[in-house]
């Protein structure tokens, strides 16, 4: 290829200044500051790479072939630890759940999933895994725990997100990377303030290891939640239905959600006033139906 073409000239120039660019960041920053078309720069690198005028290799980006620079790995002093990926809670949700259920914490759990988690007008609080507990009594009751897993430094803002739960939680949990606890007057300030909002405590080893068991430092005392949110959650999050005839729960797919009519008499002016809508999301179980 010949160097007198303007568009090989520019890029040549510009390698003669930037080392270990990827290609590209090379073509881009070329084509913008020579107002070239990208795709004619781009043409004409590939060729200077066919040419063996440029190299381009894994890492070190494009090179001019007469200045070879170490690539980019190695030019990495070796005293310095690799970079650690940063760990993220989301790989953590299962082994929470795996724990709470072998736990007996609760007898069916489920990590929730990041749908409409980041909705920014939605200021439903989601949490990271939640589980419920059955009770059969003359009736059935269900109690629904939440964890909020963190992977960070504990940080008061967990406290706020964990104890949001509680509007449809009877129990909301924090679960904590213990080796992310590092400053333990700090951390006693925050388990206090967690056993006054009724906070459980889950501690897990970020760096699983057999030996290195999870543990629950602080248990969680009983909530107040509100009982249609409650029941909302349990629906949309968890797919556990009521069933309005015989008051078992129900997985979905045991039965049907039907369009069943509100209580109209008491709410007959709302209904026009507010639109509100004069019929309601019910449950009935499969065996209720088949009566
Ligand atoms: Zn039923």
């Amino acid at each position: 290829m010949s160097e007198s073409n303007p568009i090989a000239q520019a890029i040549l120039a510009y390698l003669g200044t930037h080392q270990n660019q990827p290609f590209g960041t090379c073509a881009s920053e070329v084509a913008a500051s020579n107002t070239l078309d990208i795709d004619d720069v781009k043409n004409t690198l590939k060729r200077l790479i066919t040419a063996g005028e440029v190299t381009r290799r894994p890492r070190a980006g494009v090179n001019l072939a007469s200045a070879q620079p170490t690539p980019q790995a190695q030019t990495t002093p070796q005293t310095q630890p690799p970079r650690r990926r940063r760990r993220r809670e989301k790989e953590f949700y299962e082994r929470i759940r795996k724990w709470m259920t072998d736990r007996k914490e609760w007898d069916y759990g489920e990590p929730i999933p990041e749908k409409g988690k980041k909705r920014p007008k939605d200021l439903r609080a989601v949490p990271d895994v939640a589980g419920v507990k059955y009770f059969a009594g003359y009736l059935d009751r269900i109690d629904v725990h939440a964890v909020e897993v963190k992977a960070a430094q504990p940080d008061s803002h967990d406290l706020s997100e964990a104890f949001r739960y509680s509007r449809f939680a009877d129990f909301c949990y924090i679960a904590l990377g213990k080796e992310k606890i590092r400053d333990k007057e700090k951390y006693k300030k925050y388990k206090e303030e967690a056993r006054r909002l009724g906070l459980g405590i889950v501690e897990y080893f970020i760096e699983s290891g057999q030996r290195k068991e999870t543990k629950m430092v602080l248990q969680p005392t009983r909530q107040d939640p509100d009982a249609l949110e409650k029941s909302r959650f349990l629906a949309e999050s968890l797919h556990l239905y009521q069933c309005q005839d015989c008051g078992c729960y129900f997985h979905e797919g045991e039965g049907s959600v039907l369009d069943k009519p509100r209580s109209q008499k008491i709410l007959q002016s709302r209904i026009v006033e507010d639109g509100l809508v004069a019929t309601a999301k019910r449950f009935r179980c499969t065996k209720c139906m088949t009566g």
